[in-house]
């Protein structure tokens, strides 16, 4: 492989498991002057590991922008720089987004070197059969605002994709429950491409109490897929109760939580439909 001039090379690295660089990553780290990384300590075993010699710079979250200034003046300077994130696709819930959007608009080739993803991976094995899904990323860590941002999308047509850390996981999956409602089907995949690699699927309501019986169940790194929500029957019933039991006084919440319960129509569509009737 011959490298090219002022080139920056997006590069993905593995997520556990060393085997999965690819050839062409280890190629083209091998070739370029220089790797940005997002946290060159985290990068520097994986790149000894592969014998590259190139020199690092460090390009996090924190210093994007400057980061991406010295990585200009070099690629104008004729080098090329390859950018790693800690691991997997960089700019996939990681820096990159940023730097990338700069070298583009300054004029210089982005290359992208496709490899480990996280996400694309517990899709793969996940046997969820939604034709499409939303990648959501980190869902905020404050209840009220977790539980906001669920509320936008808890109605769409979609498989759902979460990341979540360790610390986090059961009142992710708690909240996840509440919001979406215990009947979705929930896949957990932890720890993929590692020795104590977990795929396990159960419907929402079942999961805090699977991960509770046994500690290890919630060490690692996480990937949560929610199920769409199986496609309502709309024969205005849930509409009809829901109604009744505003007109009775009942609080949105309770009343939306009733109508669902009661005609099974979607909690959150329920929510919804009851704060439109309680504005007009
Ligand atoms: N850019 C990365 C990618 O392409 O997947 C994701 C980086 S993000 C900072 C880290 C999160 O990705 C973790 O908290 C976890 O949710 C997920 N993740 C990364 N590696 C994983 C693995 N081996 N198994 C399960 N989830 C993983």
């Amino acid at each position: 492989m011959t490298e090219e001039s002022s080139v920056l090379y997006v590069v993905a690295t593995p997520i556990g498991n060393l085997g999965d660089m690819t050839q062409r990553a280890i190629a083209v780290l091998h070739q370029v002057p220089w790797i940005a990384a997002e946290d060159t300590r985290h990068s520097a075993p994986l790149l000894k590991h592969f014998g590259c010699a190139a020199r690092l710079l460090a390009a996090h979250e924190h210093n994007e922008e400057a980061a991406a200034e010295q990585i200009i003046a070099r690629l104008a300077d004729g080098q090329s720089v390859a950018f790693v994130s800690d691991a997997g696709t960089p700019a996939v819930s990681d820096p990159g987004a940023r730097l990338v959007a700069r070298v583009r608009s300054a004029g210089y080739r982005v290359v992208p070197l496709p490899g480990a993803c996280a996400a694309v991976t517990a899709l793969s094995a996940s046997g969820l059969t939604d034709a499409q899904f939303l990648f959501y990323g980190f869902l905020p860590a404050k209840p009220k605002q977790r539980e906001d941002a669920l509320r936008e999308v808890a109605g769409l047509p979609y498989a759902l994709v979460f990341y979540e850390a360790p610390h986090r996981i059961l009142e992710t999956v708690a909240a996840l429950a509440d919001v979406l409602g215990g009947e979705r089907t929930l896949v957990m995949a932890r720890e993929l491409t590692k020795i104590f690699e977990t795929i396990h699927s159960c419907p929402l309501a079942e999961a805090h109490d699977w991960l509770s019986t046994d500690g290890n169940r919630q060490r690692g790194e996480f990937v949560l897929l929610v199920a769409a929500p199986p496609a309502a029957a709309d024969d205005g019933e849930g509409e009809r109760v829901l109604k009744l039991l505003l007109a009775e006084g009942l609080p949105v919440k309770q009343a939306a939580k009733l109508a669902h319960s009661i005609t099974g129509a979607a909690k959150n569509a329920m929510y919804e439909l009851a704060l439109d009737l309680k504005k007009s």
